[in-house]
C-alpha cells in the first residue's frame, strides 16, 4: 500500500537503523513500534485496560493509511530518545542567561525532531543601554543570527532540519529592521519569520495615522511610526520574497483556552500551533482520500468511518502527552496542564479530485467548512468521553470551558497542520492545499528529488484514454491543465491547481477550515510571479476580514530555491 516516494522518506530517516546504517524494521514494524508504544498509556489510567486492543486499532489506522501522527511521534515512539512532540514555543527574555538557555534548549529539541517558536520582542532594542557592562545592546536580530547558527550546526546531526519561527511585535522599536531581515534570501534562512499584528496597529493602519512604539523593558512609548507605511514594508518585502508573514497576535490570544497560564506570543515554525511559553504540542492527521467509499460510479465521504477515525485519533494523541518523554521539566509542566493536541486533515484536495468539486469553488468552502465542523464536534466529544474516564485537564477550572460548561480532556484538539513529509507517507495531498502540479519534481530533505504524477489524475487519464507520456511532461513544464485543448473540459474544471487558484480563494478556504479550528490552519496564499504589492494588500486585508490568525504568501518565483518546482521534469 506505500508508494516507492514513502518507503524511500521512510527509509531515510523514520526506520531503526544498526551501527552500519542499515534499516532493522520495516514500515510495518514501524507502526506496530509506534502503536505498541502509544497504547501503553491507557494502563496509567486503568490497570485492566486492554492495551493489546487499543495497539490494533492504531496500528490499524497507521498501516491502512487513514491517520498518521507528526514525524516525531513515527520516529521516536518506542525509542530511547521518546520525544513525540513536533511544535514547541520557547521564551527568550531579556538577559543573557535566559537567551543561551533558550539557545540550548532549542538544540535539544531539534535534535529531537521537534520545531521551535520564539517571540523576541522582550529584548531591548539594538543600541539600548546594557549596565552590567556600561556598552549597548546588540538587540533581537543579532540574536536570531546566533540560533540561527545553532540550528545549521544541530542540522547535521540531528533526525530532521531544525525548523524555527521568530516572532518581534509591530510596536516593538527594532520592527523595521526585522521585517528586512530575511531580504537577503541567505541570511536567517532556518527561520520562518512572522510580524506580530495588534489590533491597535490595523486600526492606525485604516485611519491613516501613526502608532506608538513601546519599549520592552518599562513598556513605555519610546517612539511612533505611520501605520500605513510599517503595513506598505511588511507587504513589499512579502511580495519580494514571501518573508515576513503576519500572526494576528490578539486575535489569537482572544482564543487562549486558559488566560490565566499567561499570553501567547509565539507559534510553532509552520504558524499553525499557537502556543504558551515552554508548551509543547502534538499534531496528527486524518487522510480523508482514506475515508471515501465507492457510491454508484463515483465517490461518497464515509462519515461514519471518518467518525471513527476521528475518535481513535484523539486517543491516540492523548495518549501522547502521557508516553512523550519531554526535553524539560518546564516543558512537561506546561504541556501536561494544558493537554492540548492538534487533530487535522490531509488529502483535501485529492478528495475534492473524486467528487468533482473545484477547488475554487463555493461548493468546495461549503465541504471544507462542512468536514472540519464534523472533525472538530466529534474530536470535542471524543475528548469529553475522555475527560469522563480520565478526568479534565489540570487547569480546565481556570479555562475558558469551565465557564461554558464544556468538559474536555484536552485545551485545544484542532490544528491543520502542513504534513509535510506524513502526507508523502500516506500518499495524499499535504493538508488542505490544492495540488500544486499534476507531475512535478518535489525536492525532499536536502537535495533529494522524487518525481510525482497525481495517481487519480494518471486513473482518469488513462480511463478516457487521453494518457501519454509527451502530455505529462507538457504539464510537468505548464504547471496547469486549464489551457491545454485537448483536454476535456469537464477535467480541466476539476483538476486544478495552485496556479489556477486566486489568492482570494486561497483565503476563503483557509477561513472555511479556520471558523472550526481551535488552533491555526498552515496555508500557502499562492500568487502568480505577475502579481503586485496591492494584490498582496488586498490579500493580507481579506485574512484581517475573514478572521484568520496568520497568513503566508508566495509569489511564483520569488526565491531561489522552491520546494516545488514547475517544469522540471528528468
Ligand atoms: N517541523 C520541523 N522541521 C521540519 C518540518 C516540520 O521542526 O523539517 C515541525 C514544525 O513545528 C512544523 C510541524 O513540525 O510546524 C509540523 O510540520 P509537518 O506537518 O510538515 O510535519 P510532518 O509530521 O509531516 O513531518
Amino acid at each position: 500500500m506505500l508508494s516507492k516516494n514513502a518507503v524511500t522518506v521512510l527509509e531515510r530517516r523514520y526506520l531503526k537503523k544498526d551501527a552500519a546504517g542499515q534499516p532493522t524494521e520495516k514500515p510495518d514494524d514501524l507502526f506496530k513500534r509506534v502503536a505498541q508504544a502509544i497504547a501503553e498509556a491507557d494502563k496509567e489510567f486503568n490497570i485492566d485496560a486492554d492495551v493489546k486492543a487499543t495497539q490494533d486499532v492504531f496500528y490499524d489506522m497507521m498501516s491502512r493509511l487513514k491517520f498518521m501522527p507528526n514525524s516525531p511521534t513515527l520516529m521516536n515512539a518506542g525509542r530511547p530518545l521518546g520525544q513525540l512532540s513536533a511544535c514547541f514555543v520557547l521564551p527568550v527574555s531579556d538577559s543573557m542567561e535566559d537567551i543561551f538557555d533558550a539557545l540550548k534548549n532549542a538544540a535539544l529539541i531539534h535534535k529531537s525532531g521537534g520545531g521551535t517558536g520564539f517571540s523576541f520582542s522582550r529584548l531591548r532594542p539594538a543600541g539600548a543601554a546594557v549596565n552590567s557592562t556600561g556598552g549597548v545592546a546588540s538587540g533581537p536580530i543579532s540574536f536570531m543570527k546566533v540560533f540561527n547558527a545553532a540550528t545549521e550546526a544541530v542540522k547535521q546531526g540531528g533526525t530532521r532540519r531544525g525548523a524555527n519561527m521568530g516572532i518581534l511585535r509591530i510596536d516593538h522599536p527594532d520592527i523595521m529592521d526585522f521585517i528586512q531581515c530575511k531580504k537577503n534570501t541567505a541570511e536567517i534562512t532556518n527561520f520562518n519569520i512572522s510580524v506580530g499584528i495588534t489590533e491597535e496597529f490595523m486600526k492606525a493602519v485604516h485611519e491613516k495615522r501613526e502608532y506608538a512604539l513601546v519599549d520592552p523593558h518599562d513598556k513605555k512609548e519610546c517612539g511612533r511610526l505611520y501605520a500605513p507605511a510599517v503595513f506598505d514594508l511588511i507587504v513589499k518585502m512579502a511580495w519580494t520574497n514571501g518573508e515576513p508573514g503576519i500572526v494576528f497576535l490578539d486575535r489569537i490570544n482572544r482564543d487562549n483556552p486558559v488566560p490565566s497560564l499567561g499570553e501567547v506570543e509565539s507559534t510553532n515554525p509552520c504558524g499553525e500551533q499557537p502556543l504558551l511559553p515552554f508548551e509543547s504540542c502534538n499534531l496528527g492527521s486524518i487522510n480523508l482520500d482514506a475515508m471515501l467509499i465507492r457510491k454508484g460510479g463515483g465517490y461518497e465521504l464515509d462519515y461514519e468511518e471518518f467518525e471513527r477515525t476521528i475518535r481513535h485519533a484523539v486517543h491516540f494523541l492523548d495518549n501522547v502527552i502521557t508516553v512523550n518523554n519531554y526535553p524539560l521539566d518546564e516543558i512537561r509542566e506546561m504541556t501536561l496542564s494544558t493537554r492540548k493536541i492538534g487533530l487535522g486533515l490531509m488529502g483535501f484536495a485529492d478528495i475534492l479530485y473524486k467528487l468533482k468539486i473545484p477547488y475554487n469553488s463555493d461548493e468546495a468552502i461549503e465541504l471544507a467548512e462542512k468536514v472540519m465542523k464534523f472533525l472538530r464536534d466529534t474530536a470535542r466529544d471524543a475528548s469529553n468521553e475522555l475527560a469522563k474516564e480520565r478526568g479534565t485537564f489540570p487547569t480546565y477550572s481556570e479555562s475558558v470551558f469551565k465557564s461554558k460548561g464544556i468538559v474536555q480532556r484536552n485545551a485545544t484538539v484542532t490544528t491543520i497542520a502542513p504534513t509535510g513529509t506524513i502526507s508523502i507517507i500516506c500518499g495524499a495531498s499535504s493538508g488542505i492545499e490544492p495540488i500544486f502540479g499534476l507531475s512535478y519534481i518535489r525536492n525532499v530533505m536536502d537535495n533529494d528529488e522524487l518525481l510525482e504524477i497525481h495517481p487519480y489524475f494518471e486513473e482518469v487519464m488513462k480511463e478516457r484514454g487521453l494518457y501519454s507520456k509527451e502530455l505529462m511532461s507538457r504539464i510537468a513544464q505548464e504547471g496547469t491543465i486549464a489551457h491545454i485543448e485537448e483536454i476535456p473540459q469537464d477535467i480541466r474544471d476539476i483538476f486544478v491547481t495552485a496556479h489556477d487558484i486566486t489568492p482570494e480563494y486561497h483565503v476563503r478556504m483557509q477561513a472555511a477550515f479556520q471558523k472550526y479550528t481551535d488552533n491555526a490552519v498552515s496555508k500557502t496564499v499562492n500568487f502568480p510571479r505577475e502579481a503586485t504589492q496591492d494584490d498582496v494588500r488586498t490579500v493580507y486585508e481579506l485574512a484581517y476580514e475573514l478572521g484568520l490568525k496568520g497568513v503566508t504568501i508566495y509569489r511564483d518565483g520569488s526565491r531561489d530555491a522552491q520546494v516545488l518546482n514547475i517544469g522540471k521534469v528528468n
